[in-house]
């Protein structure tokens, strides 16, 4: 029955799929799990989900479903912040582990470091799951640079990834900075700006030029800029469209333009957020 992993299996930079599919809001269940098995059998092998986003028993189901083996895929979830004690962490992965019908996780992240979130309470307990070989590798999200000091401060094992928003409005270079600098993989939410970024004239030039869509420049620049990009897609047509984006390939004076474009619009900003966010 298990399919533990062994601890040399900490997936390396190359091994986390640079396009994945995002779910939050594909919350219908039959539609979530025809996504997710569309999304794999067009060749993603990257999921993202969350125990927030009441979704895991319909993506478990769309893995299920499609016509790849699990450990072909790498799925990832986010403990919300109501569970970040030791304890509850180690319950609610469980849960997350039985509602996704997987035994053990490519990727487990901190959701955001707020609420019961404790360096040491809350990534012990992430550390346990690791060295259980329950996770293959540890994440965060929402964490600005000194939330990441602190958290790598708090355990031996390697904080693996960094889920932020990042799309052409939100460029993030202090935490790319951050990332390439202590070798963190950054993963852009949000990455087509929750649909803003087809409204842009510089990325509508760029998309007209190479006769792709705007979403597809949108996710070829992250990919230029060495992050993984995980667009919630619900439509075949959608998936695909951002699938094809693999194929594009932005030249200098395309990167140069997105790179300054002045517009900043961070679209994902809870009151919770990190003070300096304001
Ligand atoms: P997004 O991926 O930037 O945008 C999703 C929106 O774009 C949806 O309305 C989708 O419509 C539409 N869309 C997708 N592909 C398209 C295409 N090719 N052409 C036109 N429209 C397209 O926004 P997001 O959902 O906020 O972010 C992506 C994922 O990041 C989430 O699903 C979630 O997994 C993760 N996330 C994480 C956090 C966090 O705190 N860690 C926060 C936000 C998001 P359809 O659904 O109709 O296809």
């Amino acid at each position: 029955m298990s399919q533990k992993l062994s601890p040399e299996s900490v997936p390396s930079a190359g091994e986390m799929p640079m396009l994945g599919l995002g779910t939050w809001q594909n919350e219908e269940y039959d539609q979530c799990a025809d996504s997710v098995q569309t999304a794999l059998e067009t060749g993603y092998r990257h999921i993202d989900t969350a125990q927030a986003y009441r979704n895991e028993d319909a993506v478990g189901e769309g893995i299920a479903a499609a016509d790849v083996d699990r450990e072909e895929v790498f799925l990832a979830t986010k403990v919300w912040t109501s569970k970040l004690s030791h304890e509850k962490v180690i319950e609610s992965t469980d849960d997350s582990l039985d509602k996704l019908g997987v035994d053990y996780l490519d990727l487990l992240y901190v959701h955001w470091p707020v609420n019961e979130y404790d360096p040491e309470e809350t990534l012990s307990a992430f550390e346990q799951l690791y060295n259980e070989n329950t996770i293959r590798a540890i994440g965060v999200s929402n964490f600005e640079p000194e939330h990441l000091d602190r958290a790598q401060d708090a355990i031996d094992a390697p904080i693996f990834a960094n889920q932020v928003e990042m799309h052409p409005f939100l460029q993030q270079e202090e935490l790319r900075t951050y990332a390439d600098e202590n070798d963190i993989e950054l993963v852009a939410y949000s990455p087509l700006a929750r649909g803003e970024v087809l409204n842009d004239p510089t990325i509508g030039d760029i998309a007209e030029k190479h006769g792709v869509s705007g979403a597809q420049v949108s996710l070829a620049w992250l990919r230029e800029k060495g992050v993984t990009a995980i667009p919630k897609a619900t439509s075949e047509a959608h998936i695909r469209d951002n699938w094809e984006s693999l194929a594009l390939e932005l030249d200098d004076e395309d990167v140069r333009k997105i790179d300054d474009i002045e517009t900043v619009d961070r679209q994902v900003h809870p009151d919770f957020a990190p003070d300096s966010w304001d």
